[in-house]
């Protein structure tokens, strides 16, 4: 009976004991627990402070795409600039010609899937250069480019860089602030230099494609060239080879085109009712009747991507430059291109160095920067610029100020 008893005690205490410790530990837990937690809302706090004070606030406006015609402007978290990373306040995005096929569309297959944010060329001022950062700081004016190439794969090798098997591109441009991804950083961001307006200087993205599909049509001294199209590029091709010093015919659609191609250099334009007219009064503006040394199209539709191969003369070079939609063919007169000797290229996008050239160019002084942006608008007015866009009306390129 007794020793039941102080068996039982025995029993007793230890239970207290374990209980006494178990609790101790557990307090002593939810204290370590309660100190980090406490220290770390105080340092996410901090970081989050500091970022406020630096951009002057935490969020920011931004379009996001969510489909087909419908973008709306939301307030998303102003982006932090991660390791080689930069954060720069948009100073001007410029509307194009692949943004309005993405708006219509409501998808690019290589440069956007939706929701995402919206807008590819832009020039602005960096506010954040992440660690590592060694060649932009704080308040400097840039230009950050669409896309990067890896350096690394068969097609870089070649210095087709515009062929990356893993080109890096970037969207955001739409909005009060955007990050540039390291790649970008560090191989596509150039500086902007003090005279250039930075609405000029985001020109240099379609610039630098249009640069790329002169220079790849490899006109030589003498040369008479046709541009079809008079959408933004067709306008920016045929002002690159006037300043160059060649003989542009224009060929396009509307009477807003035609008042553009002349003011940017071309010595004939040609404003047909249908694409066999047209070809007909390119070829008579040539000696007889021979075609243009170099045809360049820049709608990126089938016909006149056919219209294209009938403008050029024996031996001429063709250039697919627009883009047709997925799935596109075309019939071409194997005939013709044959026995006429026909050089066929298609150029598509551009790389590091002729995004520098492009600039280069828009800093010159000669290329009429100005006259490629007929219109400028706020974030919030986006849709309205986009359908009238949609509707062909004369504006060229709109400047979107957030
Ligand atoms: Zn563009
Ligand atoms: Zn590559």
């Amino acid at each position: 009976m007794t020793s039941t008893v102080k068996d039982a005690i025995r029993r007793g205490r230890k239970t207290v004991e374990d209980v006494v410790e178990a609790g101790l530990n557990t307090v002593d837990a939810v204290v370590v627990k309660g100190r980090q937690t406490v220290e770390s809302a105080v340092s996410l706090g901090r970081r989050t402070v500091e970022h406020t004070l630096l951009h002057g606030r935490s969020t920011m406006k931004a379009a996001i795409l969510h489909g087909r015609e419908d973008i709306r402007i939301e307030h998303v978290p102003v982006p932090e600039a991660a390791a080689g990373e930069l954060v720069v306040r948009v100073g001007a995005a410029l509307t194009c010609g692949t943004d309005l096929k993405v708006f219509r569309r409501g998808y690019h297959a290589r440069m956007i899937v939706p929701p995402a944010l919206f807008g590819h060329e832009l020039a602005g001022t960096v506010v954040e250069a992440g660690e590592g950062v060694t060649g932009f700081a704080t308040g400097e004016r840039v230009v950050a480019l669409n896309s990067a190439p890896c350096g690394e794969c068969y097609f870089c090798a070649r210095g087709q860089e515009n062929l990356c098997d893993d080109l890096l591109f970037n969207n955001g441009a739409y909005a009060e602030f955007i990050r540039i991804p390291a790649r970008i950083a560090a191989k596509n961001t150039l500086h902007v230099p003090d005279h250039v307006p930075l609405e000029h200087a985001a020109l240099t993205e379609p610039l630098a494609c249009a640069v790329h599909g002169f220079e790849d049509s490899h006109p030589r001294a003498g040369d008479t060239v046709a541009v079809i199209g008079g959408g933004p590029l067709g306008l920016m091709i045929l002002h690159v080879a006037a300043l160059a010093g060649y003989e542009v015919i224009a060929i396009v659609r509307h009477d807003g085109q035609a008042d553009a191609a002349r003011q940017l250099g071309a010595a004939h334009v040609v404003q047909a009712t249908s694409i066999r007219k047209a070809i007909r009064e390119t070829r008579r503006l040539t000696p007889n009747d021979r075609g243009v040394d170099i045809a360049i199209e820049a709608v990126g539709a089938p016909e006149a991507w056919e219209e294209a191969v009938e403008l050029v003369r024996k031996g001429g070079t063709v250039n697919f430059f627009g883009g047709c939609a997925v799935g596109t063919h075309v019939n071409l007169d194997t005939n013709r291109i044959h026995y006429s000797d026909i050089t066929l290229r298609a150029t598509f996008h551009h790389t590091p160095a002729i995004c520098r050239k492009a600039l280069e160019l828009i800093a010159g002084g000669r290329f009429q920067a100005a006259a490629f942006i007929t219109g400028h608008a706020h974030l919030y007015e986006l849709n309205r610029v986009f359908e009238k866009l949609m509707k062909r009306s004369s504006e060229i390129k709109t400047a979107i100020v957030p």
